[in-house]
């Protein structure tokens, strides 16, 4: 098979020109092209007229001729082998079955792999079902009632569940693990397009049925998965060489199941947990986050700017963007978890704070196309040097935003144009803040470091030289932004165990190796990969 790139056509090509485009690239007749499949489609937004971009793989007669004498170019290469193998398999008379914490990307991917091999992990998440968890989360939304174990955070699915379902990421993966997250995803029904389109999203709705599946397959399986099982402390003991060994987990209800082999998949908002493991002497460390708001303009603005005369065709659908402005008080201000079309959501898990995320459905079919607006956050900015410091931050400013909101779950918000003029907002304008349970119009600056504000200032009017009318003064800044990332890290050795408690895996967004959907899943497999590799007492993949 033959892998080509960089096949550009118009926006609106017929639909052979894509063969007869492989076929003048490769210089052969028509009959030599057996068949060809889309690897990737992507759109060039920056030219004059709008081009798509293709990679195929050909199957092609006299594939090593033509390999040959094409050796030179970049673009017409060997397909590379992109098929999943599996570490190892479970031996018959499975002495321990390893413990997964956490159902999110991470924890989900961790244990259907452990499942496929055969290792019949335990997954125990402090949230609920999907559904059961969709309904404590609309309480939130509806009737500004907190449930601070079934939330947008926590619950079946993880944090991603009520979001826009971006599955792309700019992790280095050598090994295609990416590809195997997907197609788990197409298995359990998402589109089969996000294999092939550049910047694949599946939205909310169909997360909720792909999680129920991926739980019914790791069940078939021999796994088992229990909800409403938060884990409270972890048994630790002496390993004899100066760390410490894992050998069990206790839940808050006072059960305790032994392993030897633990992941955590925490997510970043697990901040009790992180607590206790700190507690325990686990060892981690602080880490850059970013701070700040939520940005809503109409999306027919973005749509016109990114799009201009293609805007509403069906391949293009709502525009994103992704911007980045450097201030001149050295802070880097950039646009983060970009949802067109979609909803600014309430994202606490935790009474008496406030915080902001982005969630849309597949159709991207909503009025407002909303991003995060964040800035840098280093370990000299927040309080205090120990791991926890980034968590008492975040904290200290979701509390600000509870109070600015109204003390009832609202969240406090600005119009641009007051925000760059530096007064209070007292009512709102003609574009209407999608968050739910609803706003208060007020004055947001006192909710983040003044650095950040700042920064901010700055970046606005210069993402307007960007995209016309980003500084428009009806567009609706919306506070706070904190959990965009893990605040700490939870460090682990070659083996992907902690640096200092052996047989504990810390995995995915929670334990800072991982940000977004994608990247937290492949991290789970890996750390699947890496379990599995010691209880078989073989050489980790690599
Ligand atoms: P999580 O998904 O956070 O899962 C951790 C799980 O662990 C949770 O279910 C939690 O309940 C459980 N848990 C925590 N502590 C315990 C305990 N003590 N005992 C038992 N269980 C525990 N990313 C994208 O790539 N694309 C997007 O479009 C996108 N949109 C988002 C929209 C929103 C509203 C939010 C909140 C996030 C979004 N993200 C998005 C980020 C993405 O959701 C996360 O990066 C991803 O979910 C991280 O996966 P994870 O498995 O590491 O952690």
């Amino acid at each position: 098979m033959l892998r080509l790139s960089e096949i550009k056509l118009p926006l609106d090509h017929a639909d052979d020109a894509l063969r007869a485009a492989i076929v003048a690239k490769l210089g052969v007749p028509d009959a030599e092209l057996v068949s060809f499949t889309v690897y990737k489609r992507s759109f060039d937004a920056r030219r004059k007229v709008m081009a798509l971009t293709y990679i195929v793989d050909a199957e092609v007669k006299n594939e090593a001729k033509l390999l040959a004498r094409f050796a030179r170019d970049a673009h017409v290469q060997a397909t590379p082998d992109m098929a999943y193998r599996f570490v190892g398999a479970a031996p018959k008379d499975l002495a321990e079955r390893p413990l997964v914490v956490g159902f999110g990307p991470c924890g989900i991917l961790a244990a259907l792999v452990l499942a496929q091999m055969g290792f019949r992990p335990i997954v125990l998440e402090r949230g609920k079902k999907v559904r059961e968890r969709t309904k404590d989360t609309w309480k939130l939304w509806r009737n500004h009632e907190l449930n601070p174990e079934s939330n947008v955070q926590f619950g079946e699915g993880g944090a991603g569940t009520f979001s826009d379902g971006k599955l792309y990421s700019q992790i280095k993966d050598p090994r295609h693990l990416g590809r195997k997250v997907l197609e788990e995803f197409v298995k359990a029904g998402a589109p089969e397009e996000i294999l092939f389109v550049g910047r694949p999203h599946i939205g909310t709705f169909r997360l909720v049925s792909m999680v129920e599946k991926i739980r019914a397959e790791i069940e078939r399986l021999g796994g088992e998965i229990r909800f409403q099982s938060k884990v409270g402390d972890v048994l630790l003991e002496d390993a004899g060489d100066g760390r410490h060994a894992v050998a069990g987990v206790v839940l808050e209800n006072g059960e305790t199941l032994a392993s030897r082999h633990v992941i955590l998949a925490l997510g970043h908002s697990a901040r009790d947990t992180f607590e206790m493991l700190h507690g325990r002497g686990v060892y981690m460390e602080r880490k850059p986050f970013a701070v700040g708001f939520r940005i809503e303009h109409p999306q027919k603005l973005i749509d016109e700017v990114r799009w201009g005369p293609h805007a509403g065709h069906p391949l293009l659908g709502a525009a994103d963007y992704k911007l980045v402005h450097q201030a001149a008080n050295g802070r880097a201000v950039y646009s983060f978890c970009m949802c067109p079309g979609g909803q600014v959501v309430a994202a606490t898990s935790e009474p008496g704070r406030v915080v902001t995320n982005g969630m849309s459905q597949y159709s991207r079919a909503e009025r407002n196309a909303n991003a995060g607006l964040v800035v840098n956050i280093n370990p000299e900015d927040m309080p205090g040097d120990d791991p926890m410091a980034g968590v008492r931050l975040q904290r200290e400013l979701e509390s600000r935003a509870y109070e600015l909101g109204g003390r009832n779950y609202n969240a406090p918000a600005q119009l641009v144009g007051d925000f760059l003029a530096g007064r209070a907002s007292t009512s709102l304008g003609s574009v209407v803040p999608s968050y739910q349970p609803g706003v208060t119009p007020t004055d947001l600056s006192g909710t983040l470091p003044a650095f950040a504000i700042e920064a901010m200032r700055e970046a606005i009017p210069a993402f307007a030289k960007k995209i016309r009318g980003y500084d428009m003064a009806d567009a609706v800044l919306t506070g706070v932004e904190t959990r965009t990332s893990s605040p700490l890290r939870i460090k682990r050795d070659a083996s992907l165990q902690s640096l200092n408690v052996k047989g504990l895996y810390p995995a995915g967004e929670g334990a800072g190796y991982a940000g977004g959907i994608l990247s937290a899943g492949v991290d789970g497999i890996k750390v699947a990969e890496a379990l599995a590799c010691d209880m078989l007492g073989i050489a980790p993949a690599v």
